[in-house]
Parts: structure tokens; sequence; C-alpha cells
């Protein structure tokens, strides 16, 4: 994989994550300001990787001087701590990235528990005995929460050598998302906003007091018309046409909140219940294993908070367990 010039200084670098069926994430290198937006997944495979391109630009992976982030997620962050052992190196987050970080080291204290709680919330009690043989694998005590250096503020100007990034705080599939627009290049960089093909994962924790779909909702809507000659997301493909992909997925978010209400009127009524009865574009539910059960659940949870919030559901506790119904 050879770097792809994208404009002057700018560079697109394909950084493999051999077990992910996404296969890469995008890193994007401004050669002149030594700054990488996102980096990888967090392995020597992904390290060699990126190092060999920098190096067909001239650069070093010990010479990056700052990296921007756009969200959190591991594919994103996993080699910055591979830069920053090597080098001093600069790293940028939205504000709410710092608050996100003491709230999940809060919560990894105790993942174990407040997972099997969740499950039982969201009426998926027959998996506790299957959980429980992963007890162990829950123990992060290790995991340190990344240091972020600048903490950036929605609207905010970034001034990297020649080029102006204005910050959007773009909350929805991460609460402290961002996407970086280059309004002198008309060129977006879109992180997982907003992909080409395939629809963000958009959940919600039963332990987290947010509205991610309302958030996503309103973060596409903010950046649909941008003027933009092209969009850089971080994974799939590079594409042009930022208001048509957020029309498509908007209406990818009305039929899933259709279909949710559907199936709280023919009678089901938990989260689990209401998952199985939504057509998934992975595959069908019930042949899901346990983990992609649970990410279609918390992305159903997602949907019928909006729906509550908005009036058209109601949510109750009976017996421990979450229950919802049209209002
Ligand atoms: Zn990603």
């Amino acid at each position: 994989m050879a770097p792809i010039q994208i404009s002057e200084g700018l560079y697109q670098l394909k950084v493999p994550m051999r077990a992910n069926p996404l296969g890469y994430t995008f890193s994007y290198l401004l050669s002149d300001s030594r700054t990488l937006i996102d980096t990888g997944i967090p392995s020597w495979d992904a390290y060699a990787s990126l190092d060999r391109q920098l190096g067909e630009v001239g650069i070093k992976a010990t010479g990056i001087e700052r990296v921007v982030l756009t969200h959190l997620h591991n594919d994103h962050v996993g080699l910055v701590n591979y830069l920053r052992e090597r080098s001093t190196v600069d790293i940028l987050a939205h504000r709410v990235a710092i608050e996100r970080q003491q709230e999940q080291t809060r919560v990894y204290r105790e993942l174990y528990r407040a997972t099997s709680q969740e499950l039982q919330f969201m009426g998926g009690g027959a998996f506790q005995q299957f959980l429980g043989r992963f007890e162990r694998a829950f123990s992060r005590e290790d995991a340190e929460p990344l240091r972020i250096d600048k903490p950036l503020e929605d609207g905010q100007q970034l001034e990297l050598g020649q080029r102006k990034l204005r910050v959007i705080w773009t909350p929805g599939h991460a609460v402290e998302h961002i996407c970086l627009y280059d309004a002198d290049r008309r060129t977006f960089f879109s992180g997982d906003h907003v992909l080409p093909k395939i629809t963000s994962h958009v959940s919600l924790h039963t332990w987290e007091e947010r509205d991610p779909l309302g958030d996503y909702i309103a973060s596409l809507e903010k950046v649909r018309d941008l003027p933009v000659d092209i969009v850089l997301p971080g994974h799939e493909r590079n594409f042009t046409d930022l208001a048509g992909r957020v029309d498509q997925l908007k209406a990818h978010h009305r039929a899933r909140l259709e279909e949710v209400k559907q199936a709280l009127k023919a009678g089901r009524n938990t989260v689990f219940d209401v998952a199985g009865a939504i057509h998934w574009d992975s595959r069908p539910w019930v042949i899901m294993d346990f983990w992609t059960k649970r990410m279609a659940a918390t992305e159903t949870y997602a949907h019928l908070i909006y729906l509550r919030n908005k009036g058209e559901v109601s949510e109750t506790k009976v017996e421990g367990v979450l229950t919802f119904g049209l209002v």
C-alpha cells in the first residue's frame, strides 16, 4: 500500500486492520505541519505500515508532531501510544473526549457487573449464563485512559501549516466525534460520522444518559450543506455527494424507527424482543452470535430512547426489565 496524494501536502494512508471486516482505517497526513488525522488499530503490523507509508513521503513516524482524533474508538486512536512512546506528539480531540475517558474508566472498573445488569434491563436475561463464561475477560484494570493534550471546541479553527481546519462537533456515532472541514479546499474529513456505504453504529448503554440517535441526526444536518468537493472518511472510500449520503442515512434511520414502532405495535416490548424484529444489514437476528446481538440491542435501545424522548414511546421498568410501548 502506498499513500495516496489527495492534494498538495495531504496524503491518505491505509492502515491495515486484518481481523476486522472493514479491512483498514484511513489516516491522513498533513505533511507540512507533520500532523496525522487518526491513526489505526494498536498492532505492530499497523504501526509498521504507517511508518513505511510515511517514509514514502519522506517523514518518519517518529517525526509526527501531532495527532487530531475524530473519536476515541480503537481503530482510530490505537497507534497513538505507539507514536508517543517514540517521540513527543500532541494529541488533540474534542473536549468531551476527556470527560468520556473519565466516565469510561469508572465503567470499566465494574464493566462485567454493568454488562450483566444491562442484559437484564434489556430483556436478554436468557444470555446471562453465556456472558458469565467471559467474566474474566472483562477485567480491564490495566486500561489506562489515553492522555489528551489539547481539548478542541466546536467551531474552533486549527491552523496547521498552510491549512485551516474547522472543528465540527458531530456527536452520535461517538459523543466526542468531530469532523474537520477545510473550507478553502472544500475538503471534508468525515471520520466515522458519514461513511459512503455502511451506516455507522449508533448505540446506547443503559448506564448512559444520552440520546445518541437524536444527536446523530442533528449532527448529520449540521454537515449536510457544507460546500465540499471531496469527503475523506475513516473507512471504505472517498466520495463527493455529502448531502446525498446524509439523506440516505437519515432515510435509513427513519425506516428503522418505523420498524421499531411496528414491533412495539405487534406486542414486542423489551429491547431484545424489538431487536429481534428488525431487519439487520449484517445478518438475520436468529443467526447472530451473542456479541452481535448485543450490538444490535444497544442500537435498538438508542432508537427506543429517541422515540421516548419524542413522546412516541413509553418506558417503564417491570420486574427489573425495561418495557416499552407505543404512546
Ligand atoms: Zn472506525
